[in-house]
């Protein structure tokens, strides 16, 4: 298709959904969801294609970037290449003077900006300087990354309560809030953010709070992005089986039962790799036949 056509698909597009008009002196904070570009939302692309600048952090992938209006300045705002990492109140100040300038501000970010994103950090400093914004959720990779696994975040038969935590405060360290028996107790399934890192620490919090050695774990790694890796495990097993497999980061760890439906819901593999799935992975029907 030449470029013409796209941008007369995209304008209808954008009428019929009634896209509003990034104006200048906005700041657009914006989730860019977990790598794959088309989980972009339409606000997010509308974005993208009238940016006047592009400020973007690490996990968001460079197939996105691409999708930025030509023309646009697109900067990194994030640890690389051994550099130390912007501080944040640095971030803030750059969204805030890029705007004041008139320039259309897309502040882009992994995932949702607003689930261990610090979006609201840089929302409220741009309320502090009154600069106007408007915020545009993402598809947040603890769902959406888990889904491109084969793993729902809910599922009938195993819970009706999952909890997202972060496994590294902003020291580095696992935080100390984190009640780790409540957790074990009240959620059969938890989603761990940022925990690659703290594996050993993390899994073995949750078997001494009660969960089982056997429970299965799964790493998602790079979830949604043309390098995504999956390791199955168990919480006894995880921290050596990562270590031993170098999974790398980003990645989601996900512990609880939720983690068997892959065998029958792993539907990339299935596609990709010809993966035969299961149609009963939570052995539902051998359990009611004896029953
Ligand atoms: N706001 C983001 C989370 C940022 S915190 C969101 O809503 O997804 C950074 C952590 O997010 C990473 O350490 C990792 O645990 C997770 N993460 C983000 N993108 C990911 C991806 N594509 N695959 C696996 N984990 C991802």
């Amino acid at each position: 298709m030449s470029r013409p056509n796209l941008t007369f698909a995209w304008n209808a597009v954008r009428s019929a959904a009634e896209l509003p008009q990034f104006e200048p002196g906005w700041v657009w904070l914006v989730g860019a969801g977990p790598g794959d570009p088309g989980l972009l939302t339409l606000h997010a692309l509308n974005a993208l294609q009238h940016a006047d600048i592009v400020v973007y952090d690490a996990l968001v992938d460079d197939s996105i970037l691409k999708l930025a209006r030509p023309g646009a300045v697109v900067e990194y705002a994030g640890k690389r290449g051994g550099k130390p990492s912007p501080k944040q109140r640095d971030i803030s100040l750059r969204l805030i003077e890029w705007a004041r300038k008139g320039k259309r501000v897309l502040r882009l970010k992994g995932g949702d900006p607003f689930l261990f994103g610090r979006g609201g950090e840089e929302a409220l400093a741009l309320v502090a300087a009154q600069i106007p914004f408007r915020v545009v959720p993402g598809v947040t990779s603890g769902v959406g990354g888990l889904a491109y696994a084969g793993i729902p975040a809910t599922h009938r038969d195993i819970n009706h309560a999952v909890t997202f935590v972060t496994g590294h405060m902003a020291g580095g360290d696992v935080p100390d809030s984190i009640n780790w028996r409540a957790l074990a107790e009240g959620s059969p399934v938890i989603v761990v953010y940022m925990g690659l890192k703290h594996l050993p620490r993390i899994t073995s919090e949750l078997m001494s709070a009660g969960r089982s050695a056997d429970e299965p774990v799964a790493i998602v790694s790079q979830a949604s992005t043309a390098r995504q890796q999956v390791l199955e495990t168990t919480l006894a097993r995880a921290a050596d089986d990562a270590a031993t497999s170098g999974i790398p980061a980003p990645a989601l760890i996900v512990v609880g039962e939720a983690v068997r439906l892959r065998a029958g819901l792993d539907w990339l593999s299935a596609a990709t790799q010809g993966r035969k799935l299961d149609p009963d992975p939570l052995r539902t029907k051998a359990k009611r036949d004896t029953a």
